[in-house]
C-alpha cells in the first residue's frame, strides 16, 4: 500500500506524526501496517537569510518526523541555542525578525553547501534525511525556486502598495496587515520535483493533511501538472479541516482565506478542492455546513493535541478512504 500527501509544517507534520503512529500500531498483516508514505512538501515558504536558504516546512516536517522538533514551539530544534543569533545582532545583521537556532543553522549551511555544489532540492533533502529517518519519503514540491510575496499597503510605496516575502509578512507582521494579494513567484515555469507526480498517481490513497490552505496545500497544487494528477489519480483523496468551528487552530490561515476571498469555514476550504477531493474530516458541527456535491463529509473531533490523538484522526482519514472509490 503506497500513501502520499501533501504537507505544510507544523499542521501537516503533527498529522504525518499521528499517521505513522497509527500505521505502525496496525497488526502486521494488515495492509496499511506496511504502507510507505510519500510526502510532497510545500517549498514556497523558503527563504534565504545570511546568505542561506531556509526551508521551514520541509524542515518542521523532517524534525517532527525525525524526532528533533521543538514540541511546544512545532517548529524549530529541540534543545536549541542562540549564540550565533545573538552575535549577528550584535553586529547590527538584518533580519532581525527571523531567528536561526545554532542546532538549526546545520541544517541550512549543509543545504546551502549542497546547492551550490549543484545538487537539486530533492537530492540536498534526501541527504538531509539521511541523518533524520523521517520515516517517509519527504519530496520537495518541485526542485525550481518558488517563492509566496505578499502585498500590503504601503502610502509610501509608489501606487500604494508593495510586495514582501511571505515570511516577513507571517513573522515580522504576524499577518496583522491585509494581504491584498497573495503570489506564489516563479510557480508558472516550476516543474514537479522527480517523483512527485508518479507518487500521487500511483498512491492506493491521497491524503490531504490540515495545512493552510492558501500558502501551504495552494501552492503545491498551483504547480503545473499537480491539481491535474489530483483529479486524475485513482486514488481516493482525503482531507482534514484546518478550520475547526470558524477558526484556524494555530497562525493566522484565517488571514490568508481572506486575501484569497474564501471565508475560514470548513465548507469553503472544501470548496478550494472541490474537483479532486473525495472525502472531508470536519469538526463536530462542521458537518451541518453546505459542502461541495460528491465530497464524503465525515465529523470528529480534530484537535491534534498529542500524538494519540492525531494517530486516531488519521486512522479516520484512512478508514474513510477505504470506504470510497472513484
Ligand atoms: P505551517 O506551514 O507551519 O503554517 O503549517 P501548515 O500549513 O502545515 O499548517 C498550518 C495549519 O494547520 C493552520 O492554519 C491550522 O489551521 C492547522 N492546524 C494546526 N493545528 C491543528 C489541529 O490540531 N487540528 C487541525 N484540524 N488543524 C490544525
Ligand atoms: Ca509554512
Amino acid at each position: 500500500m503506497h500513501i502520499t500527501a501533501l504537507a505544510g509544517g507544523i499542521g501537516g507534520a503533527r498529522f504525518l506524526r499521528g499517521l505513522l503512529h497509527h500505521l505502525r500500531s496496525l497488526p502486521s498483516q494488515t495492509p496499511a501496517a506496511n504502507a510507505r508514505v510519500t510526502v510532497i512538501g510545500n517549498t514556497a515558504d523558503d527563504v534565504t537569510l545570511h546568505g542561506l536558504r531556509v526551508c521551514p516546512d520541509l524542515d518542521t516536517v523532517m524534525y517532527t518526523l525525525g524526532g528533533g522538533i521543538h514540541e511546544e514551539q512545532g517548529w524549530g530544534r529541540a534543545a536549541e541555542t542562540f549564540t550565533v543569533a545573538e552575535e549577528l545582532t550584535a553586529h547590527g545583521a538584518q533580519p532581525q525578525w527571523f531567528t536561526l537556532g545554532d542546532r538549526d543553522l546545520a541544517t541550512h549551511i549543509l543545504r546551502t553547501r549542497m546547492l551550490g555544489a549543484g545538487m537539486t532540492l530533492s537530492g540536498v533533502t534526501a541527504a538531509l534525511c539521511e541523518r533524520w529517518q523521517p520515516g517517509v519519503e519527504l519530496l520537495p514540491m518541485s526542485d525550481d525556486r518558488v517563492e509566496t510575496h505578499v502585498v500590503i499597503d504601503d502610502p509610501d510605496a509608489e501606487g500604494g502598495r508593495r510586495a514582501i516575502h511571505f515570511q516577513e509578512w507571517w513573522v515580522r507582521l504576524h499577518a496583522a496587515v491585509p494581504a491584498r494579494q497573495i503570489l506564489a513567484v516563479g510557480i508558472e515555469q516550476a516543474k514537479p520535483a522527480p517523483g512527485v507526480i508518479e507518487a500521487i498517481q500511483t498512491a492506493d490513497v491521497v491524503l490531504l493533511p490540515p495545512s493552510n490552505p492558501v500558502v501551504s496545500i495552494g501552492t503545491i497544487l498551483g504547480v503545473p501538472g499537480i491539481r491535474e494528477a489530483m483529479r486524475t489519480t485513482s486514488a481516493p483523496v482525503v482531507g482534514i479541516s484546518p478550520i475547526v468551528r470558524g477558526a484556524p487552530v494555530r497562525g493566522m490561515a484565517d488571514a490568508c482565506l481572506s486575501a484569497i476571498g474564501v471565508s475560514t469555514t470548513a465548507a469553503a476550504v472544501a470548496g478550494l478542492y472541490a474537483d479532486f477531493l473525495d472525502g472531508w474530516l470536519v469538526a463536530d458541527g462542521d458537518d451541518k455546513d453546505e459542502h461541495p456535491e460528491g465530497v464524503t463529509v465525515r465529523a470528529r473531533p480534530l484537535l491534534m493535541g498529542d500524538v494519540p490523538a492525531a494517530a486516531a484522526i488519521a486512522a479516520d482519514a484512512v478508514d474513510l478512504a477505504a470506504t470510497l472509490r472513484r
